[in-house]
């Protein structure tokens, strides 16, 4: 039997017995009982997002530019290391794979995630000379 339950029949007792004041605080009661059980589903579900906050936490890897990337993700992909730290949210990465940069969709930080294909962009760019521009 509920909480409900019990308390409806409680209070068809007390209206039985004729006793108004028993009756006034069995309802009483039950409102206090009812406000404890919103407040227990609230409970769970904010403890359900903390968890879930802490095992994606528990799956951050960090790098020395402003990106992160998860454990165990098939897809490695990246995410914008700002975004995480000041708002504790996943932002995929624009990563442009011709120059190894990248830009946050979100807050516009930029980075590089792939020194190597950025150097040799880079010594592309050198060896056109100064006058190309
Ligand atoms: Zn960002």
């Amino acid at each position: 039997m509920g909480f409900y339950d019990a308390f409806k029949d409680a209070l068809s007792v007390a209206q039985k017995a004729d006793n108004v004041e028993l009756y006034r605080q069995l309802l009483d009661l039950s409102a206090q009982a009812l406000d404890l059980q919103e407040e227990n589903v609230r409970l769970k579900s904010e403890n359900a997002e903390l968890r879930k906050a802490k095992d994606l936490e528990a799956r951050i890897i960090r790098h020395t530019e402003l990106y992160i990337t998860l454990k165990e993700d098939p897809d490695d992909l990246y995410y914008c290391a700002h975004c995480w730290d000041i708002d504790r949210r996943l932002v995929q990465l624009s990563c442009d794979n011709s120059d190894g940069t990248f830009i946050c969709p979100h807050c516009h930080t930029t980075g590089i995630f792939n020194y190597g294909k950025f150097q040799s962009t880079q010594n592309e760019i050198s060896e056109m000379g100064p006058y190309c521009f």
